[in-house]
C-alpha cells in the first residue's frame, strides 16, 4: 500500500509551522485514539498514519529529507535512509507526552484544587547562656507574607469579585479520558482555583498576599541549647485562597559565653588558682549561673584537675537531672615578683633541691626520660 503524503495526513500545507503541525496532530490523535475507537481498524490505522507523519514532520532534520526524497528520504524499509531509524514505542509516546503537556499548559500545581498551604518559615533566635538555661521571652520581628487587607486575600480588585474560570467550569482540574493516558491535571488558566480574576487588587497584584513583618512573642522553655527548635504553629505564611498559614520554626542559636562552655547539660569552666593555693589547699570562690559558690581545694592539687560541682549545669529542656559544672583549676604562675618574694621563692626552691617527693609528676618524667636514654 503507497503511503499518503504526510502533509495530506495531517491536513496541512507544505510550509506549515511546527505549531500548524502540533494543532493538526492534536486533532488526529483525540479523534482516532485507538481507545476512543475499540475495535475500529481504520480509525487506528490513521492514528498510526498520523502518528508516523507526526514523528516525521516535527523533526526538522527528517522533515528536510522528507521535502527531499519524499518517503524514501526517511523510511529505512524504503530503501533511503538519510534519516535515522523510523519511530518505535518511544518514540510515540514523547510525541504525546510532548503534544498533551503543551495542551496542559505544563501547569503544575496543586492537585487539592485552589487553596494551598503557605509555606514553613525558619528564623534564627540568638540567646546568650544564661537566657538558653533559664528560658525567656522574646519578641521578634519577622518577614512574612500575609493575607491582602484590601481584597480580603481573593486577589480581586475591591467592587470586583473573581469569577469562575471558563476553561474548567469552576472544577480546577481538566481532566481527559484517553484510555491509559487517562489524566486529570490542575486547570492551567486558573491554577486550580476554579477562578479567574479579571481586575487584579492593586495592592497585591492579584497574589492575594503580601509581604509584612509581624511581630511575634515568644516563649523560650528553660534548657534549650543551639540547634533546638520552637514551632509556631500558623505563624508561617499566609496560606493561597484560603488555604492554612505555614508554621514558623525558631531556631535557637546560642551566643558563646565568656566564662562557661556549654556540653549538653553540663557547663565547663577553667579556674585560675595561685600556686600557693595548690600546694597548701584552700577555699575558691567559683562562678555558677546561680552566683557564686564555694569551693574547697585540697592540699597538693595539680593544674588540670576537674572539681565537679553536682547539679550546677543545665536543667535540660526535656526533663531529666540537671547537669553538673566542671570546674578546671589552671595554676598560676606568679609574675612582678618582689625582692622579698623573690628571696623566698629562692629559699623554697633550694629546700626542694634534694628530695624529689614534692614534684610527683616531674619525678615520674625524669624517670621516664632516663629509661628512655638507658634504652638507647
Ligand atoms: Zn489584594
Ligand atoms: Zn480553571
Amino acid at each position: 500500500m503507497a503511503k499518503r503524503d504526510y502533509y495530506e495526513v495531517l491536513g496541512v500545507e507544505r510550509g506549515a509551522s511546527d505549531a500548524e503541525l502540533k494543532k493538526a496532530y492534536r486533532r488526529l490523535a483525540m479523534k482516532y485514539h485507538p481507545d476512543r475507537n475499540p475495535g475500529d481498524k481504520e480509525a487506528e490505522d490513521k492514528f498510526k498514519e498520523a502518528n508516523e507523519a507526526y514523528e516525521v514532520l516535527s523533526d526538522a532534520g527528517k522533515r528536510t529529507a522528507y521535502d527531499q526524497y519524499g518517503h524514501a528520504g526517511v523510511d529505512p524499509s524504503m530503501g533511503g535512509g538519510a534519516a535515522g531509524a523510523g519511530f518505535g514505542g518511544a518514540n510515540f509516546s514523547d510525541i504525546f507526552g510532548d503534544v498533551f503537556s503543551d495542551f496542559f499548559g505544563g501547569a503544575r500545581g496543586n492537585a487539592r484544587g485552589g487553596a494551598s498551604r503557605g509555606s514553613d518559615l525558619r528564623y534564627t533566635l540568638e540567646l546568650d547562656l544564661e537566657e538558653a538555661v533559664r528560658g525567656t521571652t522574646v519578641t521578634i520581628r519577622v518577614p512574612t507574607l500575609a493575607e491582602c487587607k484590601v481584597c480580603h486575600g481573593t486577589g480581586a480588585k475591591k467592587g470586583t469579585s473573581p469569577v469562575t474560570c471558563t476553561t474548567c467550569g469552576g472544577i480546577g482540574q481538566v481532566r481527559m479520558q484517553q484510555g491509559f493516558f487517562s489524566v486529570q491535571q490542575t486547570c492551567p488558566r486558573c491554577h486550580g482555583t476554579g477562578k479567574m480574576i479579571t481586575d487584579p487588587c492593586g495592592n497585591c497584584h492579584g497574589q492575594g498576599r503580601v509581604e509584612e513583618q509581624k511581630t511575634l512573642s515568644v516563649k523560650v522553655p528553660a534548657g534549650v541549647d543551639t540547634g533546638d527548635r520552637i514551632r509556631l504553629s500558623g505563624e508561617g505564611e499566609a496560606g493561597t485562597q484560603g488555604g492554612p498559614a505555614g508554621d514558623l520554626y525558631v531556631v535557637v542559636s546560642v551566643r558563646e559565653h565568656p566564662i562557661f562552655q556549654r556540653d549538653g547539660k553540663h557547663l565547663y569552666c577553667d579556674v585560675p588558682i595561685s600556686f600557693a593555693d595548690a600546694a597548701l589547699g584552700g577555699e575558691l570562690e567559683v562562678p555558677t549561673l546561680d552566683g557564686r559558690v564555694k569551693l574547697k581545694i585540697p592540699e597538693g592539687t595539680q593544674s588540670g584537675k576537674l572539681f565537679r560541682l553536682r547539679g550546677k549545669g543545665v536543667a535540660p529542656v526535656r526533663g531529666g537531672a540537671p547537669g553538673d559544672l566542671m570546674c578546671r583549676v589552671a595554676v598560676e604562675t606568679p609574675v612582678n615578683l618582689n625582692k622579698r618574694q623573690r628571696e623566698l621563692l629562692e629559699e623554697f626552691r633550694n629546700s626542694l633541691q634534694s628530695d624529689s617527693s614534692h614534684s610527683p609528676k616531674a619525678s615520674g618524667w625524669f624517670e621516664g626520660m632516663k629509661r628512655f636514654f638507658g634504652d638507647l
